[in-house]
């Protein structure tokens, strides 16, 4: 197995993963096979337990790992399927130590940091870095592993210690370090400062890692002489000093890498060059490109709860672009904070809850994603209520289908307290209710997590034909609660129709309104499964629909073109 480690200075916020993810989407096209393993030196043992407010989205994994937006990425960079392990988190690392102590396997010893966490450390990259992830048998060719966090940190000593000896034990043909850094550019002379960058690398040399490349950050593309004194002071050959310029768009990163021939310094690095192809990235290119020049836009409502920070949502805003890109639009997203929708906001801040509902009603299409809590919920059901009383396209994912079936249960049923018991548990018609796949009685992994199946009902229904398969999907999962199935006859009568549940009946998968342009409420993230390239359907209804286009494109793929 051959590593690349990816590693960061300065600040945080330099965009390391997406520099890692590039390096592996550039590695991949020359014809290498490319896995990842992100380090988070924090003591959570996963996401889960993060604040989307505070640590940006909680990634999904098809075996349930409940991971960093980082791995989201990586699956969509390098189109692979990651497990759970392939995220290390210092909990993680200690529980495993710590399990093993209790089990007295250290046999009298003291455990230390060093060796025993180092070792555990090192033990875990070399059993995971062999998980194949691209479908194929047998491990990669490379792994690509970004140490989260910046290098000096406390918490991420025993990872560096940990990397430090795994650079010696593989050997050198087997092991790249590269460090990304940051030029900033002070002063009215505009100088293009390496000082932070020169401090960061000496640092890392003083822990017995020296890096054989330089990923620098800027605004500015680096200048000749910034190279050379990154050069001389950071001991790097300027032919391996890389700099990430801004871009228009993330997808011009891998390009950027080529163009600076970072592939050909990492195979050297690795000895891969006799193996590898020159990098083929057309598609890339294509895609890029096609993203920089498009013109016409598609507005989407966003009515979300986290909506101040747009990571908190990272995997749907991707998703968007998938399914935008593909149909030549810019997507051009308009955030709602649902309170803003609500009436109490009307008496407390009418500015913005006429601004909220002038966006929604400007909106072609609306969008009501995952959360928790009760936050919000008011302004979701109306914005709900809204696009389908007047026809808009609605995609409700997660808490935004329990939103839908809450709202049809109140205005068409009539039942005004009908609810979720997540938000109130005495209501009289409790049309969404606890049904975790485990424990009734801790709240602790009761969460119904990662790949289930959907049996569609009927092939005869829009998301069956979009996901071109009359039978099933396989998607995510990440909830507590679901469609009580009391209620589903009265629902369905209504007009409500549950086109997907799960194997057993009981849960309620998909939900659509037929007559309605595109009313779709889904109890899975499909965002976490789309791939540029390969939107997913949903998100290709969404935006198809709110353009007018989706009846045409159904006709065309039925007829098989
Ligand atoms: N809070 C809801 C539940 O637990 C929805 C979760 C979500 O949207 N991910 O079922």
């Amino acid at each position: 197995m051959k590593y690349v480690l990816v590693t960061g200075g300065v600040v945080s916020g330099l965009g390391k993963g997406v520099t890692a993810s590039s390096l592996g989407v550039v590695l991949k096209a020359c014809g290498l096979r490319v896995t990842s393993i992100k380090i988070d030196p924090y003591l959570n043992m996963d996401a889960g337990t993060m604040s989307p407010f505070e640590h940006g989205e909680v990634f999904v994994l098809d075996d349930g790992g409940e991971v960093d937006l980082d791995l989201g990425n990586y699956e969509r960079f390098l189109d692979v399927t990651l497990t759970k392990e392939n995220n290390i988190t210092t909990g993680k690392i200690y529980q495993s130590v710590l399990e093993k102590e209790r089990r007295g396997d250290y046999l009298g010893k003291t455990v230390q940091v060093v060796p025993h966490i180092t070792d555990a450390i090192k033990d875990w990259i070399e059993s995971v870095a062999l998980i194949p992830v691209d479908g194929k048998e047998g491990p990669a060719d490379v792994c690509v592993i970004e140490l989260g966090g910046t290098v000096g940190d406390i918490e991420s000593m025993p990872f560096i210690e940990a990397l430090r000896q795994l650079s010696f034990s593989v050997g050198q043909d087997n092991f790249c370090l590269i460090h990304v850094s940051l030029i900033p550019v002070l002063g009215v002379v505009g100088e293009q400062k390496t000082k932070p960058t020169q401090h960061s690398v000496r640092e890392l040399r003083a822990l017995g890692l020296t890096p054989q490349l330089l990923a620098c950050r800027s605004a500015q593309p680096l200048l000749d002489n910034t190279k050379e004194k990154l050069s001389q002071f950071c001991h790097v050959p300027v032919a391996n000093i890389l700099n990430i310029h801004d871009v228009p768009n993330i997808w011009h990163i891998p390009l950027l890498l080529r163009s600076q021939n970072a592939h050909y310094s990492i195979l050297k690095q690795l000895d891969l060059l006799s193996i590898a192809t020159p990098p083929d990235l057309e598609a890339w290119t294509r895609m890029a490109e096609t993203f920089d020049n498009l013109t016409d836009s598609v507005r989407i409502a966003m009515v979300g709860k986290y909506v101040g920070l747009t990571d908190s949502y990272l995997s749907v805003v991707k998703a968007l672009l998938h399914a935008c890109i593909s149909c030549s639009l810019k997507p051009s997203i308009d955030w709602i904070a649902a309170s803003d929708l609500e009436d109490d906001t009307a008496q407390l801040t009418p500015e913005a809850h006429a601004a909220a509902w002038k966006t929604l009603r400007n909106a072609e299409c609306v969008l009501v994603p995952g959360g928790f809590g009760d936050r919000g919920v008011r302004g979701m059901i109306l914005a709900a209520k809204y696009a389908r009383e007047n026809n808009v396209p609605y995609l409700g994912i997660c808490l935004g289908m329990q939103i839908s079936v809450i709202e049809y249960a109140r205005s068409v049923l009539g039942f005004e307290r009908a609810n979720s018991t997540e938000f109130d548990e005495q209501t009289p018609n409790p049309v969404v209710i606890f049904m975790p796949e485990g424990s009734r009685t801790h709240m602790g992994s009761t969460m119904r997590l990662g790949s289930r199946r959907t049996l569609f009902q009927t092939p005869d229904c829009v998301t069956s034909k979009l996901y071109d398969n009359p039978q099933y999907v396989d998607e995510r999962h990440r909830h507590r609660y679901e469609v009580n199935p009391d209620a589903i006859g009265l629902l369905e009568e209504a007009g409500l129709k549950f086109v997907g549940k799960d194997d057993t009946g009981k849960r309620m998968e998909i939900l659509e309104l037929p007559g309605h342009p595109f009313y779709a409420g889904v109890q899975f993230h499909p965002e976490f499964k789309s791939r540029p390239g390969k939107p997913s359907p949903l998100f290709l209804g969404l935006i198809l629909s709110a353009k007018g286009q989706l009846e045409a494109y159904l006709h065309k793929h039925q007829n098989g073109s």
